[in-house]
């Protein structure tokens, strides 16, 4: 379907990070709805990129380059999407390699914890529950719920791996000026993926805008109509590019269908507009 001006699904997630449908699906079920565009952004990863790029081509759809990444705020963990971005640039791809590594290092390191309280937890059945996606502690809890450990997943987070929990290893997360950095430095542009309240919480938003952040969240399942009005209002104040998206993971955990939430073709333009301008000059 061709929907030159139709609304766009900035917020995807494919079998490349923990959801479950390819680039490629995501891709030709937004075209078949009438979506003008999509981005893919996965966690830490632009693995799908290329696949998602050319399957746009193919469906007639446009695509945008996406990642999400996690950044650690004093204590903090805040969501920061990168739109627009070359996802053939050198020292992206570096620094999605490097987290990519220390995520495989970082289950390594849990199985390991779990065997010394005598729950084999093979590293191998873990890489196999992740498949093509980002390897991380859901893929363990399912090891330790297959092999009896726990009587569910759930449980095994509570009991075991959660945060705080006796054989949890923390997430390393790059600082926020890394992060905005890396997609800068890609020509690329970086938001603040649904900041909910928190858009009022003290001077966060003034870092983030100062850090070189370009953009807000404004359109997610996670947002009440006041959170989007506190967002518009908090966006329009500063000159920021308001963006949005479904989230979508997979059917089962979904909070919205691919295009239930979008973001007006206006945004895009306005993040094209936004990462052309190059790096932000306070
Ligand atoms: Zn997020
Ligand atoms: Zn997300």
């Amino acid at each position: 379907m061709d929907a030159p001006n139709g609304p766009c699904d900035l917020h995807l997630h494919s079998h490349y990070s923990d959801g479950t449908l390819s680039p490629e699906e995501l891709v030709s079920f937004s075209a078949s709805i009438g979506l003008s565009a999509v981005s893919i952004t996965d966690h830490d990863t632009i693995n799908g990129q290329a696949e998602a790029l050319e399957a746009g081509a193919r469906f007639g759809i446009e695509v945008v380059p996406g990642i999400e990444f996690s950044i650690d705020d004093g204590g903090s963990s805040h969501h920061i999407l990168g739109y627009c971005f070359d996802h053939e640039d050198a020292a992206l791809s570096t620094a999605v390699a490097a987290l990519a590594a220390q995520r495989i290092e970082r289950a390594r390191e849990i199985a390991r914890l779990l065997s010394d309280r005598g729950m084999a937890v093979p590293f191998e059945d873990v890489l196999a529950e992740a498949g093509k996606g980002s390897v991380g502690r859901p893929h363990v809890a399912s090891v330790l719920y297959k092999r009896g450990y726990v009587s569910s997943v759930p449980e095994a987070f509570s009991r075991w791996i959660a945060d705080g929990a006796p054989c949890n290893v923390p997430k390393k997360t790059l600082p926020l000026d890394e992060v905005v950095g890396l997609v800068r430095g890609a020509g690329g542009v970086a938001v603040w993926a649904h900041p909910g309240w928190n858009v009022k919480k003290d001077d966060l938003l003034d870092r983030f805008v100062a850090a070189g952040v370009r953009g807000i969240e404004v359109w997610h399942p996670n947002h009440s109509e006041r959170i989007v009005e506190a967002l518009s209002a908090a966006a329009r104040d500063r000159g920021l590019v308001m963006t949005g998206g479904s989230d979508y993971h997979f059917a089962e955990i979904m909070q919205a269908d691919i295009g239930e939430i979008t973001a007006p073709r206006d945004s895009l333009v306005a993040l094209r507009r936004a990462a052309a301008r190059g790096p932000y000059l306070p």
